[in-house]
């Protein structure tokens, strides 16, 4: 049968080209232990016990849609179900990456003016939306910065990055070829203009700064830092990841700020975790558009369009143009919130945060700041008498049904423990996430052992993470409780 290829007009027989490369049989590709010889012994089961037993696993797991998910650093926001919805769209998801631009002018249109919504909320003038994670966005925010330096004949090296900051900052600069420096944080737990200076050289390339921190606290001095930078010919690199505390509040261009990306799935809603999908728009400065990815989206006055005439750019950092689904659930949560919507948001991720800071304090040690912007980091030091450790307070959340939050991280805190509550969240949810910490607290002091066996009241108990990591065994049932 001839079938209409409604993009080249003709009736064809086979959209798909004859394969070129010679056919194999499995058998000469593996070796026969690891064939199945037998006919697979898959059960026969009804559909009731089907849905029974894929009800049970994801009773199993622990998310956002069934309690509060405070990992500090990670915004584990609700996500309305609506944006997925929009995401499921037959227009959008059955969309075939290949079709030619007059044919996807919908498509096309999200995604530019996705972008305008970006450099609009952060003031930047150009952006690419093709990186596919917030570390995808650092390397190719780090390789513009090198296409830049190799076009005017610099040969900077060094990447300086704060002791607060999180763990990709690092990877990401080496793996794009740079040196990395650490640059110490004050007592307050931020930067000092004096810290910068004393390590600036003109090997510097760029200082790539979180703001706010990984400690949840705003970096005071970056416009500072931002003129010490430029003195010196190098460029100011923010790590937007963390942008649920200043959506709307502040632009990134008056702190400064020359390259920085986005986390869509943390800030934007999109649901993120057990590997993606997760995008991390990179968005520059005038100046250093020629060097982003190509391709980029424009609007000629008539027609969205794939622009591939950018003279330096870096190339393609994404197959096709990056994670589509994401940004779609990314755009349908910025139209759904407005500009005002979108600073309340921030305004009461703060709210939200500083209210359990100011609860928690009175039981556990905060070693950083007074009050916080979205986020903050206790220690659990305090209890070290005890015998207690962040480890063991965090699994005890877990039977008072929290999620626990992000321990061990940022580095520079001992026993730490990273909470992020999110503006999702309801006074009754910060109210019982406050008693249960409270509730361990003095456990700690009463009861450590206790702490020490949890979790009881979870699928699987502790276990031995070394053993865990080396000997993975995903096979849950044997680990059930009798
Ligand atoms: C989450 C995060 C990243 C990395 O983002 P991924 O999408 O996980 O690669 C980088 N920096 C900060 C501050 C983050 O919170």
């Amino acid at each position: 049968m001839k079938l209409l290829n409604e993009y080249t007009g003709k009736r064809e027989t086979n959209y798909i080209p004859e394969s070129d490369v010679e056919e194999l049989q499995v058998s000469e590709l593996f070796d026969s232990s690891q064939l199945r010889l037998d006919s697979l012994q898959l059960p026969s089961i009804s559909e009731p016990e089907l849905m029974r037993h894929f009800i049970k696993l994801s009773d199993m797991n622990y998310h956002v849609d069934k309690g509060m998910y405070p990992l500090g650093s990670c915004t584990m926001k609700y996500s309305p179900k609506v944006s997925e919805d929009l995401a499921s769209l037959p227009g959008f998801m059955n969309l075939h990456p290949e079709t030619p631009e007059t044919a996807i002018q919908g498509a096309l249109k999200l995604m530019f003016e996705l972008g305008e919504y970006l450099k609009e909320l952060s003031g930047m003038d150009a952006i690419t939306l093709q990186p596919k994670a917030g570390a995808h966005g650092e390397l190719t925010g780090l390789l513009i910065a090198r296409g830049y330096f190799n076009s005017i004949g610099k040969d900077k090296k060094i990447v300086l990055i704060p002791d607060t900051a999180h763990g990709t900052n690092p990877a990401s600069s080496a793996r794009a070829g740079f040196k990395v420096r650490e640059v110490k944080s004050s007592e307050d737990g931020i930067l000092e203009p004096d810290h910068l200076k004393e390590v600036m050289s003109e090997d510097v390339a760029l200082l790539m700064i979180t703001n706010p921190n990984t400690l949840g606290i705003f970096e005071s001095h970056i416009g500072e830092l931002a003129r010490i930078l430029h003195s010196y010919g190098a460029l100011l690199y923010m790590d937007g990841a963390n942008l649920n505390a200043l959506m709307g509040k502040a632009k990134m261009s008056d702190f400064g700020v020359d390259i920085m990306h986005f986390n869509l799935h943390k800030t934007f809603s999109t649901p993120h975790g057990g590997g993606g999908p997760g995008s991390g728009p990179v968005a520059v400065r005038g100046y250093l558009k020629e060097f982003l990815p190509v391709p980029i989206i424009d609007f000629d006055n008539e027609k969205y369009y794939f622009n591939w005439d950018i003279k330096h750019s870096i190339g393609k950092v994404s197959g096709f143009y990056g994670a589509f689904s994401v940004m779609i659930k990314a755009y349908a949560y910025i139209r759904m919130l407005g500009a005002i919507g979108l600073r309340e948001v921030s305004e009461q991720a703060v709210i939200n945060s500083n209210y359990l800071l100011t609860k928690l304090k009175e039981d556990y040690n905060l070693p950083y700041g007074k009050n916080c912007m979205h986020e903050f980091v206790l220690s659990g030091s305090n209890f070290k008498e005890f015998g207690i450790r962040a480890l063991d307070i965090a699994k005890r959340l877990l039977d008072y049904g929290f999620h626990a939050p992000t321990i061990y991280f940022p580095l520079i805190v001992h026993e730490a423990l990273m909470v992020e509550p999110t503006e999702t969240e309801s006074r009754e949810s910060l109210d019982g996430f406050i008693n249960a910490m409270k509730g361990i607290a003095r456990e700690a002091k009463e009861n450590p052992d206790k702490l020490k066996k949890a979790p009881q009241t979870t699928p699987v108990g502790r276990l031995d993470e070394v053993k865990a990591n080396k000997e993975l065994n995903v096979r849950w049932r044997r680990e059930l409780p009798e």
